[in-house]
């Protein structure tokens, strides 16, 4: 099992920052789900929307927290998961990674692509190939129950758009005390 040194466990929260790409993602699946007047809505609670957020700049974490929570608030904390599902499947950058490669290598390759958008927390994938199984570990990374949500979300998306016969389950939660989230995977 792989030990966790995460340099970002003193990281002062307004240093936690992604890449707006996953932010416009969120707002993108408020928009396929809920239309115009759903987005306009949640712009009008949050005081900013896509326009504001650039895909690659870097910004707070808090502010992609603030969209999941309107999220969670106003059309419930099953919809984080979609959410997260939604950007893994349609856009960002794991959805690239995704379409094109296979599914044990998005799963070496989920490192990588992480740090690609956040710029704390640690994620560690082990993978378990020849019984069909993987674990995956997501340290400092979340600070409230809905991002957990979107991110077993996008564990699920990435197997449903590879693996239809896939089951995502989550073990472990930082949330809850645990010392960091897990989601154990398993195929056929
Ligand atoms: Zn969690």
């Amino acid at each position: 099992m792989p030990e966790f040194k995460s340099p970002s466990v003193d990281l002062p929260m307004e240093k936690r920052m992604l890449k707006g790409g996953v932010i416009l993602g969120y707002f993108a699946f408020i928009k396929k789900s809920y239309g115009k007047e759903g987005l306009n809505q949640c712009i009008e609670a949050l005081g900013f929307g896509p326009k504001d957020v650039k895909a690659e700049k870097t910004y707070p974490r808090v502010n992609s927290d603030k969209v999941l929570q309107w999220l969670s608030e106003n059309k419930g904390m099953d919809a984080t998961r979609h959410c997260g599902a939604y950007t893994v499947m349609h856009l960002g950058i794991l959805s690239y990674l995704v379409r094109f490669a296979t599914w044990e290598k998005i799963l070496h390759r989920a490192k990588e692509s992480f740090r690609g958008a956040f710029l704390f927390g640690k994620m560690t994938i082990d993978l378990d190939e020849p019984n069909n199984k993987a674990v995956a570990k997501l340290m400092d990374v979340t600070s409230i129950k809905e991002s957990c949500n979107a991110w077993q979300g996008v564990v699920e998306g990435a197997m449903r758009l590879k693996r239809a016969n896939g089951v995502v389950t989550k073990t472990k939660c930082q949330i809850d005390g645990d010392p960091y989230c897990e989601y154990q995977m398993t195929w056929e």
